[in-house]
C-alpha cells in the first residue's frame, strides 16, 4: 500500500506500508508504485486521535430520561435516577457502542470516568478495558460524581474502585461542601494515587465561579509530589472568569508544574453560563493564554447523547470545531494546532503519541482532506488503518 504526496508534520511524503509495518517514509515523488500496489493520493496523514475525557458509563442514556430544561442541574439529577437501574451488561453494551464510533473516527485511546457511585459500572468499564486489548486502549478514572466528603460511604466506595484497578484518580472539589473540603479532596486524590501507583484526573473548578481555586492546589500537589506529567485537570472553565492577573498566576503554576488542562467545549458552551443573564459568558478555559505559557491543553468530547449533552456523536473533529470558535482559535496557525492536538497532546494521559516513521506499526490515520482546516470544516472521517489493516473494511470486501 502506498500514500503518495500526502501531508505528514507539515511535509509532503510517500508513505509506504508493508505488511503491519511503515516500510518507507520519502519525500513526495520519491518512492514509485510496485505492480498490484494500492496507491492513495494527496491528503493528510497522521496518528490515531485520543480521548481524553469522555463518560462511557452515562452515554446514550440522554433518551432515556429526557434532559427537558438541557441544564447541568437537570443532568445530574437524571444521573441520579438512572445509576441505581444500571445492569452489568447495560453499561456494556451502551459503551462498546459508542467505542465502536471512536473507532470509526480514529480514535484508538479513550480515557473514560467512571462514577464511583455505581459499583456495577466500575466493574463493567473495567472489563470493558480488559475486552479492548490489542483493539483500542482504555483507561478508566475513578470518578465520584457527587464528591467524597459530601455524603458518609462515598470516600469508601471511591477507594474500592481505585482497588479494583482503575488508572487513575479523580475528584470534584468544587462540587465538595466547602472550600477547605475541596482543598483537602484534592490532597485526598493525590495521596490515593500514590498509594495505587496511579495517575491524577480531577474535574476541577467546572464551574463559573471565580472564587473556584482548585487549580492552583492541584499544580501545588503536582510540583511538591514529582507527579509532574501524570495529571490532568479537566474543564477548569472558572479560568474564564478569573480576575486577569489570578489567571496570568495560575497559568504559569499550570505550566511550570506539567499538569495538562483538557478542555471539553461541546459540553461546557452550553452547561456553563447558565446563571448569567446578558452578556452571557462562554464556559471554556483560557486555552490561548495556556499555549502562551507553554502548558500542555488535550480536548475532550466528554459526554455521547447523555444526561449533560443530548447530542454527540464521538467525533473528536466536533469537538475541536467547537473549541475554534468558542475559543476564537480561528487564526491560520491556531486551527492547525487544535487539529493536531487530537493527534498529539491528547496522547499524553496515555504516555508519548505514536510516531509516523518506518519500522513502526502501520497504525495510523490518512484524511481526504487537504490541510488541517479542511479536516476541520468538513470533518469527515478519516480512513483507520490498524497494523496495516483498515478498521471496518473487511478483508476481501
Ligand atoms: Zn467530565
Amino acid at each position: 500500500m502506498l500514500f503518495r504526496d500526502a501531508l505528514l508534520d507539515g511535509q509532503r511524503v510517500d508513505l509506504r506500508v508493508v505488511g503491519a509495518t511503515i516500510g518507507a517514509v520519502a519525500p513526495a515523488g520519491a518512492l514509485q508504485p510496485l505492480p498490484g500496489e494500492d496507491v492513495s493520493l494527496g491528503g493528510m496523514l497522521t496518528p490515531p486521535s485520543a480521548e481524553p475525557h469522555v463518560h462511557l458509563d452515562a452515554v446514550l442514556l440522554g433518551e432515556r430520561v429526557p434532559n427537558v430544561s438541557g441544564t447541568l442541574r437537570e443532568g445530574i439529577a437524571n444521573w441520579a435516577s438512572l445509576r441505581p437501574t444500571l445492569t452489568h451488561e447495560d453499561v456494556l453494551e451502551r459503551a462498546r457502542t459508542v467505542v465502536g464510533w471512536y473507532e470509526k473516527h480514529g480514535t484508538l485511546r479513550i480515557r473514560t470516568h467512571v462514577d464511583t457511585g455505581s459499583r456495577v459500572a466500575v466493574e463493567a468499564l473495567l472489563a470493558l478495558r480488559a475486552e479492548l486489548t490489542g483493539r483500542v486502549e482504555l483507561q478508566v478514572v475513578a470518578f465520584p460524581q457527587e464528591g467524597i466528603l459530601r455524603a458518609p460511604g462515598r470516600r469508601q466506595a471511591w477507594e474500592d474502585a481505585v482497588a479494583l484497578g482503575c488508572d487513575a484518580v479523580g475528584a470534584i472539589p468544587h462540587f465538595e461542601r466547602t472550600t477547605e473540603e475541596g482543598w483537602q479532596s484534592v490532597k485526598m486524590a493525590f495521596d490515593l494515587a500514590e498509594r495505587h501507583g496511579a495517575r491524577v484526573d480531577l474535574h476541577c473548578d467546572e464551574t463559573d465561579d471565580p472564587g473556584s481555586r482548585n487549580l492552583e492546589v492541584v499544580c501545588a500537589q503536582t510540583l511538591d509530589r514529582g507527579f509532574g506529567g501524570r495529571v490532568v485537570a479537566g474543564h477548569c472553565t472558572a479560568m474564564h472568569s478569573y480576575p486577569n492577573p489570578y489567571a496570568a498566576k495560575v497559568v504559569e503554576l499550570v505550566a511550570a508544574a506539567g499538569v495538562q488542562v483538557v478542555a471539553n467545549p461541546l459540553d461546557n458552551v452550553v452547561l456553563q453560563g447558565r446563571y448569567d443573564s446578558y452578556p452571557r459568558r462562554r464556559g471554556i478555559t483560557r486555552v490561548d493564554a495556556l499555549w502562551a505559557a507553554g502548558a500542555s491543553v488535550g480536548i475532550g468530547h466528554d459526554s455521547v447523547m447523555d444526561p449533560w449533552y443530548r447530542l454527540g456523536t464521538a467525533n473528536l473533529l466536533d469537538a475541536a470545531y467547537m473549541l475554534v470558535h468558542v475559543a476564537q482559535l480561528t487564526g491560520e496557525v491556531e486551527m492547525a494546532r487544535v487539529f493536531r492536538t487530537l493527534h498529539h497532546e491528547n496522547h499524553l494521559p496515555f504516555g508519548a503519541a505514536p510516531t509516523i516513521a518506518a519500522g513502526q506499526p502501520a497504525t495510523l490515520l490518512w484524511y481526504s482532506a487537504s490541510d488541517p482546516i479542511e479536516a476541520l470544516r468538513t470533518r469527515a472521517c478519516p480512513r483507520v488503518y490498524r497494523d496495516g489493516v483498515q478498521v471496518g473494511v473487511q478483508v476481501g470486501a
